[in-house]
């Protein structure tokens, strides 16, 4: 047996934007979740990915509704258990397309132990951590990543400590490979950075700058009408800043992704926002090697194997 034995006979399909498109999201109306369920259908179609060979997977919160909108494999998991059980799937399939959806709740809070050893791990993935800055399934609590002195349900004078910064913690994961920042009201950079990140040999983590207008109100407006506010890093290793974008967004800063000192840096900055591939470390270790190993086996090779673990036993 081996690995195409797991697959279903690949056909020359063409796939159109419906094939990858499940039942109509109930985010609420202006929700950023929707740029972004719409960018991974566009990266699905234009990688041409077999939904059957794609699977979503999240934790719990809001984003992590993601996976049912998606006609694709879906694992709608526990709070927090979103990596482990892709860093899973990718060990057994590694032919499947994974994509994890993670919030900032769910990811950086009750999961952030699982994150950071994913990000260790370094297996081959695309993670969105959707930062929205606020618990909204639960209707308004501070997140880790809310902004000092936030009012929320559970700080209603305000939240008394600063914001946990995803991506300069991401960049000093040891092992970290690819750490990149996109916003959901620049649909054709997010989509860019999902196709740079797509093609990654290693775990991309990817943190999105997504609006909740339900609880964070016009947080997010200044920076959507003014495009000063943000910074677009440019690189040929980088992610390809098309060129509506260029006129839109002349605010442009060339990166080498390789500089880690520089990359932290810019993930500590707040304005201008810096979007792009920030960290890039293309010759970290990946558990893949150690988890794919006995894979391509046969039944025979696994029996044989097992048996004689157990001889070791006999007396
Ligand atoms: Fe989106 Fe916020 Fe509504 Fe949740 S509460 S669906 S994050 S706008």
């Amino acid at each position: 047996m081996n690995i195409s034995d797991w697959t279903l006979e690949p056909r020359l399909r063409r796939f159109v934007l419906e094939d990858y498109q499940g039942p109509v999201a109930r985010w609420c109306p202006s929700c950023g979740n929707h740029a972004i369920l719409l960018a991974l259908q566009r990266l699905c179609l234009s990688a041409q990915l077999a939904p059957e060979k794609t699977v979503v997977v999240s934790g719990i919160g809001c984003s992590s509704r993601l996976p049912h909108h998606m006609n694709t494999y879906g694992f709608h998991s526990l709070h927090g258990r979103a990596l482990p059980i892709a860093c899973g799937i990718r060990a057994r399939r590694p032919d499947l397309h994974i994509f994890v959806i993670t919030g900032d709740g769910d990811c950086c809070a009750i999961g952030a132990g699982h994150w950071l050893n994913a990000l260790r791990l370094n297996m081959k993935m695309t993670v969105l951590l959707l930062d929205n800055g606020v618990y909204g399934l639960t209707k308004k609590q501070t997140s880790p990543t809310s902004p000092k002195g936030f009012h929320s349900n559970t700080h209603p004078s305000g939240a008394p400590l600063s914001a946990l910064n995803p991506l300069a913690t991401a960049i000093s994961v040891t092992n970290a490979s690819f750490v990149a920042q996109c916003a959901d009201w620049i649909p054709d950079h997010l989509f860019a950075t999902l196709k740079r990140a797509h093609v990654h040999e290693g775990l991309s983590f990817i943190r999105i700058r997504q609006r909740c207008p339900h609880f964070m109100g016009d947080f997010w407006d200044d920076y959507v009408k003014d495009p000063q506010k943000q910074c677009l890093l440019s690189d040929p290793a980088g992610v390809e800043i098309g060129e509506e974008i260029k006129k839109i967004y002349p605010n442009q800063l060339a990166h080498d992704p390789r500089n880690l000192g520089a990359a932290i840096e810019l993930a500590l900055q707040n304005e201008p926002l810096a979007l792009g591939l920030l960290y890039l470390n293309v010759g970290a270790e990946s558990y893949d090697s150690y988890a794919h190993r006995g894979l391509i086996c046969s039944t025979q090779e696994k029996l044989t194997a097992l048996n004689r673990e157990f001889d070791k036993f006999s007396v």
